[in-house]
């Protein structure tokens, strides 16, 4: 049995310098807490808590002297709360975050009402949000949910997409709101991290010479579960977090196994579910 690697999988360049920072952190002898994993992958929050990095769900459960932002980024009040407080905050918050924090402040100042189109329970989308004004913007993910809004009565509309999504999914979504609307910008917030393993997915999944899919990453990753559902579109595909979650019989017919990762999954349980693949 062969495995086919997609062309681009695994660790963002947001998540992999997000994982240097707190490994250098807790090398130089650093203990703190991470709020929220660091990012959505069962074993990095175990590699994390070997390194002695535990993570929390609240500020006031940090009981070390850092507190840690993960990639997706955090409400801005919540440095202000960590510091005052007496925490020092290490910051891993990815730049494309950032970049979406900054312009989403700015279109507030210039006037637009906000539609970020993603999860309200994202950590991502609760950062961009949490510190605004409730009726300056809207959280939105579905038609429904777009056509319960009467947006013609803002004069001019700014749509952010959480990061991760694949904006073709949401683009009736965007439609629906633009059809009812004054004026609507488009943000131009997709990562291009998960696009490209999101592309390089779908190149997998239409090879000829693949017989089914694995996808690694872990459960509460949105992006992972993104690169699954366009596996197995095409491909009988499995979503695995790791080397126990594989079961010999999905190879029973398999030649060419394909193989994908969220952009959570650290490279060496790629490592490991590739071996153990290659040993079935
Ligand atoms: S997926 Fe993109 S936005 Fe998210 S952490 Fe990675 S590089 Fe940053």
């Amino acid at each position: 049995m062969k495995v086919k690697r997609a062309a681009k999988y695994g660790f963002c360049s947001g998540v992999r310098i997000a994982d240097l920072k707190v490994k250098r952190f807790a090398a130089g002898g650093g203990r703190g807490a991470i709020l929220g994993q660091v990012v959505h992958n069962e074993r990095v929050v175990e590699e994390m808590e070997s390194l002695g990095v535990r993570t929390v769900e609240q500020i006031d459960a940090v009981s070390e002297s850092t507190i840690i932002f993960s990639a997706h980024g955090v409400p801005p009040s919540y440095h202000h709360e960590a510091t005052s407080i007496g925490l020092k905050v290490l910051d891993t918050t990815c730049k494309f975050v950032y970049d979406i924090h900054h312009e989403s402040k700015e279109a507030l100042a210039d006037g637009f009402h906000l539609i970020f189109i993603g999860d309200p329970n994202h950590r991502e989308v609760i950062g961009y949000t949490n510190d605004l004004d409730p009726s300056r913007y809207h959280i939105v993910s579905t038609i429904a949910g777009a056509d319960a809004v009467d947006w013609s009565q803002y004069e001019k509309l700014k749509v952010f997409y959480q990061t991760t999504l694949n904006a073709e999914d949401f683009e009736n979504v965007v439609q629906a709101i633009e059809r009812r609307a004054q004026r609507v910008e488009r943000a131009d917030t997709i990562c291009y991290a998960t696009k490209e393993n999101q592309d390089a997915a779908r190149v997998l999944a239409t090879d000829p010479e693949v017989d089914m899919i694995i996808v690694i990453g872990g459960k509460k990753s949105a992006n992972t579960k993104h690169l699954w559902e366009i596996c197995r579109e095409t491909k009988p595909s499995y979503l695995v977090q790791g080397v126990s979650d594989l079961d010999r019989n999905w190879f029973a017919q398999a030649r060419v196994v394909g193989l994908t990762a969220g952009s959570s999954t650290p490279d060496y349980v790629i490592e490991e579910v590739e071996q153990a693949i290659a040993a079935i």
